[in-house]
């Protein structure tokens, strides 16, 4: 491209003196002259250097940049662990409703209760959803939601005069949970995985003593597996005087059918925007409530909203509360979206939905496993690691792999996780996606297979088709560089 043809790097390059892109509503409070009712130093010198430009120039420039990342309203978006599914509009547009989007967070409860009604519902649906019996809505995010319940864990056994000082935690798990475990003042302690992809129990029973607070697990686990000794874990750990955390990321597939309390877990974290369809990526927002059951709820962080003959009031956090986790509501918005969502599915939708995320990762599975190792496959519920190992052995690594899909137009699955798989693509296609998608996806990935063989320098090379091509990722991410790439 030359610098004749090439587009305008930003909404400043594409700016033109005196052009005008709307028209203001004639204003109705009388002209005022500036200088005459604020401080000179608070004045401009000079005009701020805003961009001037016509409206139809501000929809193509951020249209251009709407499509030069990817997103699941782009295309597949099979991102293992992190379930990026579609995101219903409506919902979006009930949380712009100005009498949620234009609260103030200060404002007092009367004036407020339609938010705290819809904060009760949210609640309620959850405990109908988990069968805990109380549930903080605070957390802005599923790690938040950790390091809530892992201070909440310690206050607990701080109430009952016990010095314990270490968490247990799968070797398959996320990496946010030793990182909560740790934030909260723990040590972690290791506990392998077995040959069937689940809890070596032999191994956790020889990790059990006075020391140990709790366990951390993640229900499907990280592998999308059902932990199907559940009970007999959960009945180890109270056993040996600790509490149960569900990492409750995989929620997704559970919904109408299985429920954390009744598994025996003591707290859960939901996140509502993975199982809820609130829109994430990029670092947020999120939410990530935790329910709880009754003997920990006094210490949940407060305020929690209650209800009285349908008046909603905020209680404040009891003397056992660890304290406030998040200012204000949380992030409403959020709320108000899950609500939305959880409202028009229902009970019966909620259930398909999870069982439809179930049906579509085992059939996207079925698909691949003719090219790909699936190392732990016995019973996969909504996602499923496969190993890239034969492809290693034939000198493409998954990395290239994973870039080779971008050129496809889609995103690729994520890699390299869990630790338990060598060369993993770990695939979450979610309930979203339609057998057609799947099929292609999967045809993409057999193409791709093909390569390794016939033009290996091909994937070396990927991607090709993005704005940009292979970055190093550490610096890409501690160094972040939004200026348009010059082709
Ligand atoms: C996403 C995820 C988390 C962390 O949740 P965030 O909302 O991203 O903080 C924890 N555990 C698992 C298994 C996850 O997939």
């Amino acid at each position: 491209m030359s610098a004749a043809t090439a587009p305008p790097a930003s909404l400043f390059d594409k700016s033109v003196p005196g052009r005008i892109g709307h028209r203001p509503p004639a204003s109705d409070v009388p002209a005022t002259d500036p200088a005459a009712v604020l401080d000179a130093r608070l004045l401009r010198k000079q005009p701020a250097p805003l961009p001037e430009v016509s409206e139809p120039e501000v929809l193509r420039h951020f249209i251009g940049l709407s499509v030069r990342n990817h997103h699941v309203d782009r295309d597949i978006y099979p991102l293992g662990s992190c379930t990026m599914k579609y995101n219903p509009k409506i919902n979006d547009a009930i949380a712009s409703l100005p009498g949620f989007a234009q609260l103030h967070p200060r404002q007092p409860a009367d004036q407020v209760q339609g938010a705290l009604e819809v904060m009760a519902r949210l609640e309620q649906a959850l405990k109908g959803i988990t069968g805990m019996d109380r549930f903080t809505l605070q957390p802005p995010a599923g790690s938040s939601g950790e390091l809530t319940g892992v201070l909440m864990i310690r206050k607990y056994h701080a109430s009952r005069g016990a010095d314990r000082q270490t968490i247990v935690i799968p070797d398959s798990a996320h990496g946010t949970n030793p990182a909560s475990v740790i934030m909260g003042g723990y040590r972690t302690v290791k506990v392998a995985t077995d040959g069937e992809g689940r809890v070596d129990r032999a191994d956790l029973k020889s990790k059990l003593g006075p020391d140990v607070a709790g366990m951390m697990l993640t229900q499907p686990n990280t592998l999308g597996l059902f932990e199907d000794h559940i009970e007999e874990i959960t009945g180890m750990i109270h056993a040996a005087g600790g509490l149960m955390y569900m990492d409750g990321a995989n929620l997704n597939a559970l919904i109408g059918l299985a429920r954390p309390a009744d598994m025996g877990f003591d707290i859960t974290h939901i996140n509502l925007h993975k199982t809820f369809s609130t829109p994430h990526g990029g670092g947020g927002p999120g939410a990530g409530p935790i329910g709880v059951t009754a003997q920990l709820a006094p210490y949940l962080p407060g305020p929690l909203v209650t209800e009285s003959n349908g008046s909603y009031a905020w209680e404040p956090g009891g003397p056992e509360s660890i304290g406030r986790m998040h200012g204000h509501f949380g992030n409403f918005g959020m709320l108000v979206r899950a609500y939305a969502y959880i409202l028009a599915l229902g009970e019966d939708g909620l259930r398909s939905m999870s069982r439809r995320a179930v049906l579509n990762a085992n059939y996207l599975k079925s698909l691949l496993t003719d090219v790909f190792d699936l190392p732990y496959g016995d019973g996969i519920m909504h996602e499923f690691v496969l190993s890239g190992r034969r492809q290693k052995e034939r000198g493409i690594p998954t990395l290239d792999i994973a870039k080779k899909l971008l050129d496809y137009g889609v995103h690729a699955p994520t890699v390299y996780f869990p630790l338990v798989v060598p060369e993993a693509l770990m695939i979450e296609p979610t309930e979203s996606e339609t057998k057609q998608t799947l099929d292609r996806f999967a045809a993409m990935l057999h193409e791709i297979d093909a390569l390794v063989d016939s033009d290996p320098e091909a994937l070396r090379n990927a991607p090709v088709n993005t704005p940009v091509r292979r970055l190093d990722e550490t610096k890409a991410n501690r160094e972040l560089d939004l200026r348009w790439v010059k082709s």
